[in-house]
């Protein structure tokens, strides 16, 4: 029996996500067709994707590029339509003929279009973890009226989710869901204030986009992941557990109540868990490394350092107060980053940032996109000028 094709849409495909979901897709040209492909600026590489995939629809997020975009895939004679801006990218998650939607635009940008392919019933790979940090409520909401199939692709969420598949995932058959964390570049290392963005963006295990990078040396993206688990698997942060596990092995456990606990392995590749979420209920090359136990040494485990990276707490304690504290550490945190990697902000100062932030921003859990996005852009100038008030202390 022949697999039917199906159609998919990539946001934000030229990132280090898109580029790995691409290189499965490129793997399976039996079972998938990419139909549409989006990139926030860069033109020359979504041009160079268009040429090689021939998809129906381009999208560039940033509508001052339209024209080059159109003119490119004229010049190369190719039929792909071109859009731009945030409708862009919602006709991309929206296509009719994309069946499966991968969501891998990096940060609160990528919300609208995440949350556009839950309402329109696809099939939803999710790597866009910002978008559930901010919309968790909504973003599942319309999963479940859609009848969406959301399928997490940070390794942390897929590891659980295979873990509790075929089990009763409610809190009273699980004690605790643990997520493992490399401990990011910094783990060993017991000053911090004279910390240089090439450092953070060094990590030991992972090749990883730029934003994600920073949030692993400062642990927050171990914060925004318990988040993300907390909306995703619907356990409450009581439930959820950090360990530190520097080797990136195990990439999640899951501890049941009658004490076994479950745990899913493999080199830290990101193509196994777009693989699994492509292929689910299958299971589709994915062109990783197999697992070798008798060279891979030993594996360790430790607790999380809160002096030193105090991001993780703020997270926890976003999740616990609700409204929304949660979207106001994102975009805290996303200021508060690219101020570190602009060189504008020591990396010491991420944290007190997001906490001011966080302080200033107290109201009530928004109920629409439409005021998600406007808590997020209150939080976004409190930030900017509590980065304005710290700038270059100690940076170079
Ligand atoms: P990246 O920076 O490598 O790529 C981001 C993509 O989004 C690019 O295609 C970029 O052009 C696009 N983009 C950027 N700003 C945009 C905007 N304003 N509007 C529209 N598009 C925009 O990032 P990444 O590492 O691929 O991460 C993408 C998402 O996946 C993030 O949410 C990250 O947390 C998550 N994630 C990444 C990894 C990883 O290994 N890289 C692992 C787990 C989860
Ligand atoms: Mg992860």
């Amino acid at each position: 029996m022949s697999t039917p094709l199906h159609g998919v849409s990539v946001l934000g495909a030229t990132g280090s996500i898109g580029r790995s979901s691409l290189d499965v897709l490129a793997r399976h040209p039996e079972r998938f067709r990419v139909v549409a492909l989006t990139a926030g600026r860069d033109v020359g590489k979504l041009l160079a994707l268009c040429e090689r995939w021939e998809p129906v629809l381009a999208v560039i997020a940033d509508a001052t590029l339209h024209s080059t975009l159109a003119q490119g895939l004229r010049a190369r004679g190719l039929a792909t339509r071109a859009a731009s801006g945030p409708e862009g990218l919602i006709d991309a998650a929206r296509l009719e003929c994309a069946q499966v939607v991968i969501a891998a635009i990096v940060g609160a940008a990528g919300l609208s279009a995440t949350l556009a392919a839950a309402q329109a019933g696809k099939r939803l790979l999710l790597a866009n973890k910002e978008a559930v940090v901010c919309a968790g409520p909504l973003l599942m909401a319309a999963v479940r009226a859609h009848r969406a199939e959301l399928i997490p692709l940070d390794s942390e969420h897929s590891a659980i989710a295979q873990c509790l598949a075929g089990s009763q995932a409610h809190e009273r058959d699980v004690r605790r869901l643990v997520l493992t964390a490399s401990g990011g570049p910094f783990r060993m290392r017991p000053y911090l204030a004279d910390v240089t963005p090439e450092e953070a963006l060094a990590h030991p295990n992972w090749v990883m986009g730029r934003k994600i990078s920073i949030d692993s040396a400062t642990l927050m993206n171990k914060g925004l992941e318990v988040i993300e688990a907390s909306w995703l698997f619907g356990f409450a942060a009581d439930h959820i557990d950090v360990v530190i596990h520097p080797q990136s092995v195990i990439h999640s456990m899951v501890e049941f109540g009658d004490g076994s606990v479950m745990a899913q392995l493999g080199t830290p590749d990101m193509r196994t868990p777009i693989a699994y979420g492509l292929g689910f209920p299958e299971r589709i090359d994915s062109g990783s490394q197999r697992l070798d136990f008798l060279s891979m040494g030993s594996l360790t485990f430790e607790a999380p350092d809160h002096a030193r990276f105090p991001c993780l707490m703020l997270a926890y304690r976003a999740l616990r107060e609700g409204g929304c504290a949660a979207i106001a550490l994102n975009a805290a945190n996303e200021m508060a980053v690219q101020a570190f990697l602009d060189r504008r902000l020591a990396f010491p100062d991420i944290a007190p940032v997001i906490e001011t932030t966080m302080c200033a921003c107290r109201d009530a859990a928004p109920t629409t996109i439409e005021q998600v996005l406007e808590v997020d852009r209150v939080a976004r100038e409190v930030a900017q000028q509590n980065v304005a008030q710290r700038t270059s202390v100690g940076v170079t």
